[in-house]
């Protein structure tokens, strides 16, 4: 690919609505292109990557025995309202109406439509076990879509659905799949962590997330340093409180108070330390919610300022700080604990579960807490244990680590949920009909992207892994009005197409100051550099995007070097 013929519209300046830092590289490298709020374009090069992470994943579930379909965006209600979904889905379920009003909605997951398929063509246990997987674009009218694509509203996800005869063909099929998400996150150089999650509204019996870890993750996890106990939060906290129940859908009470509070007064309420209060904010929130609420109209305290700020050692100013702006900011605070985080924002106050929250609305001053009020408390409570990490609940001896994660593949024991709502069954050897028992098993495609984005970049742009850059080489002909630069470097760009290496020839008429920048910004992990001066030694120059390791090789041998 010639760099003069493609699409790649790099960006000097940080956009200023992008808050972490994959979405401001992703706009900044020319990968994506907002269309509306959580829409994106996948521009060339971002495409590329995107196909790359796709094909990881072709790969790894094809492996595993799963096979590829494909099932449409748009999905008859008819199917919805068999499942009792069309109801119970709420707000992030798009529906609309086609020109005859028969009602549709954009799937944002694809359960009801699979067992369809397969209750409509799998008639014996002989056909068994299947599992059924897509890559396909998913519609989710997210509260508030952010990140880029971390969470968008329409993004691209691997979603894979197994259907055994029986229970113990599931766990076997479940575990498949666990292992193929092993082998999946592993092939992108990610690091992450494989942990026990609350299986939540597609409910089911046994749940895992796989996590990147990230500091700019949603999820607040755990792990233990002697057992593989891995878990979120959440389940970790149920866990520790002996599955105590928790309503879902809890009215938030409001205690009405002549002027805002004060962390100070909020914590006393709470009967909490302070500083614990504002850190659990902190950490049970993302840093842009914390933000946009605490500090709105502060726009010289940004997320990655008070990240940073938070994260040196949580020593005491950095809290005092964090209570300064709070106590003089216009609008108060709402911190989640566990569940989704929402927020109240200007004189909207949302109906919460599990939330702390205060702050004014129009000229009412509130400070609220959601009930069970003991459980909060509770939650606290556990939070400070899992800092201190008290022993393992599942090996009592361990340690807990804390780490924020990023959620880029989900994989649940479905059971019997849909197939005996859907009536999806199979003949059994002794001609016994029986209900399938099945899984699903999700990926974010754009997800695990912008998630491989957060660990790895420096401050000059991306580092992407090998296996997600979107090329491999990029040869940068310094100065394309010198015939013999433009000779050698169109040498070596035909050489490496010719080895079926993926490689962008920069050919363009810039300074080389311009080209460097652009270079470090999309990150290719190889740069061959050509020019005047080191080709009168005989040489060009290679750089390794990742160490910033640069050598001198002599022309003859750098394309035998890479390939
Ligand atoms: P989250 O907790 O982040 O809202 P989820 O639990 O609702 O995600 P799943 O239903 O488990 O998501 O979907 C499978 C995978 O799809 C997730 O693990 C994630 O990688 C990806 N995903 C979900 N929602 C989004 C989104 N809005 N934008 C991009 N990827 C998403
Ligand atoms: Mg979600
Ligand atoms: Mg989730
Ligand atoms: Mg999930």
């Amino acid at each position: 690919m010639r760099y003069s013929q493609y699409l790649l519209p790099t960006l000097k300046e940080v956009p200023a609505d992008a808050e972490v830092i994959s979405h401001q590289l992703m706009l900044r490298a020319g990968m994506i292109r907002k269309v509306a709020a959580g829409i994106y374009n996948y521009m060339p090069l971002g495409l590329r990557s995107i196909r790359k992470m796709e094909q990881i994943i072709r790969e790894e579930m094809n492996r595993a025995g799963a096979v590829e379909c494909l099932m449409p965006m748009a999905n008859p209600a008819e199917l919805w309202q068999e499942s009792g979904r069309w109801e119970k889905y709420g707000k992030e379920l798009l529906r609309f109406k086609d020109r005859k009003d028969a009602d549709f909605c954009m799937g944002p997951t694809h359960e009801e439509v699979v067992t369809d398929i397969v209750r409509n063509t799998v008639r014996s246990y002989r056909q068994l076990p299947l599992n059924l997987y897509q890559i396909q674009t998913k519609f989710r009218d997210e509260i508030r879509p952010r990140f880029g694509l971390m969470r968008g509203r329409e993004f691209i996800m691997k979603d894979a659905y197994s259907f055994d005869l029986d229970d113990a063909g599931a766990d076997i099929s479940y575990q498949k799949m666990y292992q193929a998400y092993r082998n999946i996150f592993q092939r992108c150089g990610l690091r992450f962590r494989a942990v026990e999650a609350d299986s939540g509204a597609i409910g089911g019996s046994f749940s895992h997330e796989f996590m990147v870890l990230a500091e700019s993750g949603e999820d607040a996890i755990v792990s233990c340093d002697s057992c593989e106990y891995a878990a979120n939060v959440e389940k970790a906290e149920v866990l520790w409180t002996e599955q105590e129940a928790v309503a879902p859908e809890q009215e938030l009470q409001l205690v009405e108070t002549p002027q805002q509070k004060t962390i100070q007064e909020v914590a006393a309420f709470l009967d909490l330390p302070a500083a614990r209060l504002v850190k659990t904010l902190i950490l049970q929130t993302s840093a842009e919610e914390v933000v946009a609420v605490l500090l709105r109209g502060d726009r010289e305290l940004n997320t990655i300022k008070l990240a940073n700020l938070l994260d040196v050692d949580w020593v005491l100013p950095a809290e005092e700080e964090v209570v300064r702006h709070v106590t003089g900011a216009p609008i108060g605070f709402a911190g989640p604990i566990g569940l989704d985080a929402r927020l109240i924002a200007d004189n909207e106050v949302r109906t919460m579960s599990g939330y702390v929250v205060g702050g004014n609305a129009v000229d009412r001053h509130y400070v609220g807490v959601c009930h069970p009020r003991d459980l909060v408390i509770d939650q606290f409570a556990d939070l400070r244990r899992a800092e201190q990490g008290d022993p393992c609940p599942r090996c009592k001896n361990g340690r807990f680590e804390s780490w924020r994660g990023i959620e880029v593949g989900h994989v649940f024991k479905l059971g019997t949920k849909y197939s005996e709502t859907m009536a999806a069954t199979v003949l059994d050897d002794q001609g016994q009909s029986r209900s399938l028992v099945m899984g699903c098993y999700g990926i974010g495609v754009g997800r695990t992207v912008a998630a491989a984005i957060e660990q790895n970049h420096d401050e000059h742009g991306l580092k992407l892994p090998l296996p997600l850059a979107p090329f491999q080489v990029l040869v940068v002909m310094l100065n394309p009005k010198d015939a013999q630069v433009r000779q050698a470097s169109e040498d070596i760009y035909a050489q490496l197409l010719e080895a079926g290496v993926e490689v962008l020839l920069d050919d363009r008429d810039e300074r080389p100051g311009i080209k460097f920048k652009d270079a470090d910004l999309v990150g290719i992990p190889l740069r061959i550099t050509v020019g005047a001066r080191g080709l009168q030694d005989g040489t060009v120059e290679l750089k390794i995007r990742t160490s910033g390791e640069q050598s001198a090789l002599p022309l003859a041998e750098i394309v035998p070097a890479l390939c």
